[in-house]
C-alpha cells in the first residue's frame, strides 16, 4: 500500500541516527541519506538512545538479515521508547506493511521514495504510527541519488554509481526490492569522485550490480567510467567493489593490470563451481566461463586479490556438486572467499523448490569452504613478505588496506586517508604487518 501526505516540517535542531544493513551498495545509500538530513539542519546524534529520528537503513537479503532489523528495532524502541524510528531499505520495500506495525516504527520509506526521506519524517507530535511510502520500485527508470557526496567508509568512500538488477538469480530478492538496473551519468560521477579526491586518496565504486553501469543509459562500459575517472579526476585509487564474471571484460581487466590508480582486486560473485547448481540458480555464466576470467586476471595481475562469494548448500545440492564447488575453489587463485550457507528467502523461485538441503549439512559444507579459504588467504599472505605495496591508511592511523585488500598494520602512525606505499615485514593474524623501519644512526 502506498500513502502519500504533503511533507510536513519538523524542528530543526531536531537528531538523527543512521544505522545501515547490507551490502557496500547500501551502505553508500546511508551515506547519502546522512548527507540529505544534514543538509536539512539536523544534527547527527552520539547513538540511537539520544536521536529523536532513528533511521534503519535496512537489508533482506536473507531470513536472518530481516530478523537482525525486527530485533534492532525492539532494541531501539526498548531502550529509547521517544525515537521515530524510520525503516528504509530493502526490507522496508519487500514488506512495509509487516514493519509498520512495529512498535515503535513511525515512518517505512521504500527504495522507492528513498530519496526523499528528509521530506517524509514525521512531525513532532504527529498522531500517526505506521506511515507507509512505498510505490512501485519497476517504475524507475533513473537513478536517484542524492545531489551531494556520498560518504560511506570514514577512510575509503563508497560512490554509487549504479542500482537495481535485470537478472533473476533464484535465490535472490533484490531486484524486487531495488528495480531494473539503473545508471549515474558519467559526468555525475566524474564531480562527485571529485569532490571526494579533496579529502580521500581512495574511493570504492559500488552498484548493486556494478558491472552493468551504462547499458541501461548507453553511456557505456565499466571500463569506460573507470577511464574518465582516471583521466578527469585526481583520486589515487578507485576500487570495483563487485563485478559480475561476465562483465570482467579484458578492458577493465586491462585497466586493473596496467593503471596503478586502479586496485588489484577482483571480486566476482561465483556461487557454485558446479554447473548444474548454476542453471539452478538461473546464474548466466557456466563454471568454464569464470575460470577463464579468474585465470586471465592472475596471469595479468600475480599479486591480486581474487575474491568470491559462494552459497553453500543451495537446493538440490548434493555431495558430488558440493564436491565439484570445492575442487573448483581450491584450483583456482582465490585469495579471499566469503561463503555463506544457503538461506531461503520467501518469494523467491529457490526458496519454493522441494529439494532443501538440511541446515546442518548446509552449515558443515560452509564450514569445509571457510576453511579452504582460510588456507589460501594464509598462503596469499605469506607470499607478499618482502614485497612492497600500495595501501591506503584507515581512520585510526595505525593500520590500512593495500591495493590488494589486505589489512595492514603499520609500523608507525601515519595520517588516515592517505595513500601510503609499504614494505610487508610479517604475517600476523590480522592480515599483514609492515616491516619496522630502522633508525638512521647519525
Ligand atoms: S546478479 Fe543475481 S544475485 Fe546479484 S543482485 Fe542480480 S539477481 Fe541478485
Amino acid at each position: 500500500m502506498t500513502q502519500r501526505r504533503s511533507p510536513l516540517s519538523w524542528n530543526q535542531v531536531s537528531s538523527y541516527h543512521v544505522q545501515n544493513f547490507g551490502c557496500r551498495a547500501s551502505q553508500a545509500d546511508g551515506a547519502e541519506i546522512e548527507a540529505l538530513l544534514a543538509e536539512r539542519g539536523l544534527s547527527r546524534a552520539g547513538s540511537a538512545s539520544d536521536a529523536e529520528f532513528v533511521i534503519l537503513n535496512t537489508c533482506t537479503v536473507t531470513a536472518t538479515a530481516d530478523e537482525e532489523v525486527r530485533q534492532i528495532v525492539r532494541r531501539v524502541h526498548n531502550q529509547n521508547p521517544a525515537a521515530k524510528i524510520i525503516v528504509t531499505g530493502c526490507y522496508a520495500q519487500r514488506a512495509p506493511e509487516e514493519l509498520a506495525r512495529m512498535a515503535g516504527v513511525a515512518t517505512v520509506v521504500g527504495n522507492s521514495h528513498k530519496s526523499q526521506i528528509a521530506d517524509l519524517l514525521p512531525q513532532a507530535g504527529a498522531p500517526f504510527h505506521g506511515q507507509v511510502y512505498a510505490g512501485d520500485i519497476f517504475a524507475e527508470r533513473e537513478f536517484r541519488t542524492a545531489a551531494v557526496v556520498a560518504a560511506g567508509d570514514r577512510s575509503r568512500p563508497n560512490l554509487k554509481v549504479q542500482d537495481g538488477c535485470n537478472n533473476r538469480c533464484s535465490f535472490c530478492i533484490i531486484p524486487f526490492v531495488r528495480g531494473r538496473s539503473r545508471s549515474a551519468p558519467a559526468d555525475g560521477v566524474v564531480e562527485h569522485a571529485r569532490q571526494l579526491a579533496r579529502d580521500y586518496d581512495e574511493i570504492v565504486l559500488t552498484g548493486i550490480n556494478l558491472g552493468r553501469w551504462g547499458r541501461d543509459n548507453g553511456a557505456g562500459r565499466l571500463s569506460d567510467l573507470v577511464r574518465r575517472l582516471l583521466r578527469e579526476t585526481d583520486v589515487k585509487l578507485i576500487r570495483l567493489s563487485s563485478v559480475e564474471p561476465m562483465d570482467w571484460s579484458d578492458e577493465l581487466l586491462r585497466l586493473a593490470a596496467e593503471s596503478p590508480r586502479v586496485a588489484r582486486h577482483v571480486h566476482a560473485p561465483l556461487q557454485s563451481g558446479s554447473d548444474a547448481v548454476l542453471r539452478r540458480m538461473h546464474r548466466r555464466y557456466r563454471p568454464g566461463h569464470y575460470e577463464d576470467r579468474i585465470l586471465k586476471a592472475r596471469e595479468w595481475m600475480p599479486d591480486a586479490a581474487i575474491g568470491a562469494d559462494v552459497m553453500a548448500g543451495f537446493p538440490g545440492e548434493t555431495e558430488a556438486e558440493f564436491e565439484e564447488t570445492r575442487a573448483f575453489l581450491d584450483r583456482l587463485p582465490f585469495t579471499y572467499l566469503h561463503i555463506f550457507p544457503y538461506s531461503e528467502r520467501p518469494g523467491t523461485p529457490a526458496a519454493a523448490r522441494g529439494d532443501q538441503v538440511p541446515v546442518e549439512v548446509r552449515r558443515r559444507r560452509g564450514r569445509v569452504l571457510k576453511e579452504l579459504a582460510a588456507a589460501k588467504n594464509l598462503a596469499f599472505r605469506r607470499a607478499m613478505l618482502g614485497r612492497t605495496l600500495a595501501a591506503v591508511v584507515l581512520e585510526d592511523g595505525r593500520s590500512a588496506v593495500t591495493t590488494n585488500y589486505l589489512k595492514l598494520e603499520l609500523a608507525s602512525d601515519r595520517p588516515p586517508r592517505r595513500r601510503i606505499e609499504a614494505r610487508i615485514g610479517d604475517v600476523i593474524n590480522t592480515g599483514l604487518a609492515e616491516a619496522s623501519v630502522l633508525p638512521v644512526l647519525p
